[in-house]
């Protein structure tokens, strides 16, 4: 008897551990700055996978032939320099530090709609609703395995302005640019990038029509300025399945997909995870 369940626990086990043993995952590609992606090796054969933290927040730990790896999303608000991951393994816990590099990210002067600038007492309370939800959303941490950290553009056009710029609207200086812009008529598809399931859909005031996607420990996918949403809450979505249309709802200046990719809730740069040719290259490359 014991020894029949203590084999079905071993076919279990080796049902749950092979595909992750098996099928590694390609990951990003790494930059170590503000708005980048660290990989950190971590050694060990157990098969229990250390929790990990960087400043306060869980991070993405994956495993590997031997080992494991942490992914974690530098924030583009974080100053260079030294920097520390905890590893926590029962009742131990290590600290395993490397260095974050500066980058200058480029100034760019925006022309926007004054109503998305200076905001009435109404647009003013709008927003302080909308903010902490949509941090809870993006701050997203499910335990499931991404199926693939390799992404396909969510919309086939070129990139109007890129990932970390520092924007000054109307002469106004705003939080740095934290997505990737890809121009496109109104009405162009948009598309999951990887596989995922949908946690929020909306219209909000920056954002105008949003869609969220959780891909799984951390990473979660946000698509802005929807003129159109096709998907629904709870709905699991493949790379490829039609999320919505492009728009220009929201803070924009003309049609155009805002995609943000946040990781440990840092939103990074979407560049580090498309494999196609064209992709920016990644920052601190020449
Ligand atoms: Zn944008």
């Amino acid at each position: 008897m014991i020894r029949s369940t203590m084999r079905c626990l071993a076919i279990i086990c080796l049902a749950l551990c092979m595909p992750i043993a098996m099928a590694e995952l390609s990951l990003p590609r790494a930059s170590a700055v503000p708005g980048g992606v660290v990989m950190v090796d971590i050694e060990g054969d157990s098969t229990e996978a250390p929790f990990v933290s960087f400043e306060g927040d869980a991070v993405m730990v994956l495993p590997r032939e031997r080992g494991w790896v942490a992914l974690v999303g530098i924030p583009l608000s974080r100053s260079p320099g030294p920097a520390a991951i905890q590893i926590r393994r029962g009742a131990s816990t290590l600290t395993r530090g490397f260095t974050i590099e500066g980058k200058q990210y480029r100034t760019q002067a925006l022309k926007v709609a004054p109503k998305h600038v200076d905001l009435s007492p109404e647009d003013t309370a709008r927003v302080e609703r909308e903010q902490p939800h949509l941090r809870a959303m993006y701050g997203t941490f499910t335990a499931q395995i991404p199926e693939s950290l390799r992404f396909i553009p969510p919309v086939k056009g070129p990139r109007s302005s890129s990932f970390g710029l520092r924007r000054v609207f109307n002469n106004q200086p705003r939080n740095p640019h934290s997505g990737m812009d890809i121009a496109a008529p109104v009405g162009t598809h948009v598309v999951a990038p990887a596989p995922g399931t949908v946690i929020d859909t909306g219209d909000y005031f920056f954002n105008g029509g949003t869609v969220i996607v959780d891909h799984g420990r951390g990473l979660v996918t946000m698509y802005c300025h929807l003129s159109r949403i096709d998907a629904k809450v709870g709905q699991k979505v493949a790379a490829g399945d039609k999320l919505g249309e492009v728009g220009a709802t929201g803070r924009v200046t003309g049609p155009h997909l805002h995609w943000g990719v946040a990781l440990n809730r840092a939103f990074v740069d979407p560049a580090l995870f498309l494999e196609s040719a064209n992709a920016s290259p990644a920052p601190g490359a020449r």
